[in-house]
């Protein structure tokens, strides 16, 4: 028996498989009154598991193993757990069709101005037929830009190429080869990609190479009249850069799943700026999917407590 600190709510089920063979604390350190009973435990446990939280892991002196609920890795100090030889787990591929659903879905809000349209409809303004100030774009046919081509990234073109009729650029480390993508995928450099596409989505993990890559130069770079959305992490995108792209009317519109403050501060232009269709980080927000995810980095503690190979661990 080991002992497991649960740091973000996990479904009675997977609850239930931990504390069959283990020690369990449930201690949520976003909540101020659970706070202290997460930094006790923390320094107690050999496993932990939740996601969205950044982990001290100084103050886990006796810490194995760690199941991210995530996919991303960027709230972990990947350093220090190589360095103390702390096991990494995450949840990739469980998440990757509905994160691109998501994606899609920003794509055609944005596009369509369907949040903006829904609006009007609400608030008792269809009282005539619309005019072209309401018209939206096309995105059947537009040619889709992919930044990062992994596993979401290649979920969002296959929609774009095989449902859409949309060409597809992408940027990455090296061409991939996608199957049923065959000829309808380039590969490109990011200033290609970004100046070679009606859509930008961007997909690519938050790394010290992907933090603030998207910045005024390459809004600069994208086709005037652009949609840019991110269903990845906000800290890749310059934030100040794409407000003031939005409102020089350079970019068309934008849709964001994620923001580099999350919850967005009450303050945060992002929040009602009119050409932003913005979401509370739901990439992968659905019964279905949350629930595969759980039981994926409940799997991945489970084998690492008990010294087997977890299904799915990070490479550090
Ligand atoms: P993945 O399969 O690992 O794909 C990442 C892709 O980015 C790979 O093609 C990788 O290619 C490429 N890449 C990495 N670093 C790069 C760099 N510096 N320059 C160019 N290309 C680079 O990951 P995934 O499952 O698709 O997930 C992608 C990200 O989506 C996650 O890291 C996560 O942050 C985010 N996400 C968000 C949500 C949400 O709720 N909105 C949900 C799930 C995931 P190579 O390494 O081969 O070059």
């Amino acid at each position: 028996m080991s002992r497991v600190l649960v740091f973000r709510e996990l479904p009675v089920d997977q609850l239930a498989r931990l504390q069959a063979v283990h020690e369990v604390t449930v201690a949520d350190p976003r909540k101020p009154d659970q706070r202290a009973a997460y930094d006790a435990a923390l320094a107690e446990v050999e496993g932990l598991i939740g996601s969205s939280f950044k982990i001290d892991i100084a103050q886990a002196p006796r810490l194995k193993v760690v199941s991210s609920i995530s996919v991303g890795v960027d709230n972990y100090d990947l350093a220090a757990l190589k360095a103390r030889g702390i096991l990494l787990c995450h949840t990739p591929g469980v998440l990757t069709e509905t994160t691109a659903d998501t994606i899609f879905a920003l794509i055609m809000a944005a596009s369509r101005r369907l949040v903006e349209l829904a609006q009007h409809v609400r608030e008792g303004h269809w009282d005539k037929n619309i005019g072209e100030d309401l018209f939206g774009w096309d995105v059947h046919g537009k040619t889709l830009g992919v930044l990062g081509f992994g596993r979401i990234g290649q979920a969002v073109a296959r929609r774009a190429a095989l449902g859409f009729g949309m060409p597809v650029r992408y940027y990455s480390r090296r061409a991939v080869e996608v199957p049923g993508l065959e000829g309808k995928a380039q590969h490109g450099s990011l200033d290609e990609v970004l100046a070679g596409s009606d859509i930008i989505a961007l997909t690519l993990p938050l790394s010290e190479d992907t933090r603030g890559l998207i910045g005024a130069r390459e809004f600069a770079l994208m086709r005037p009249g652009a949609i840019f959305v991110n269903g990845a992490r906000g800290a890749i995108v310059q934030e100040d850069a794409l407000l003031a792209a939005l409102d020089s009317g350079h970019l068309r519109a934008a849709g964001l799943d994620v923001f580099a403050t999350e919850p967005l501060p009450l303050d945060s232009p992002l929040r009602s700026h009119p050409k932003l269709t913005a979401l509370p980080h739901i990439g992968s927000a659905t019964h279905e999917t949350r629930h595969r995810m759980a039981v994926l980095a409940t799997d991945n503690l489970l084998a690492a407590l008990a010294g087997r190979t977890p299904p799915a661990v990070y490479s550090l």
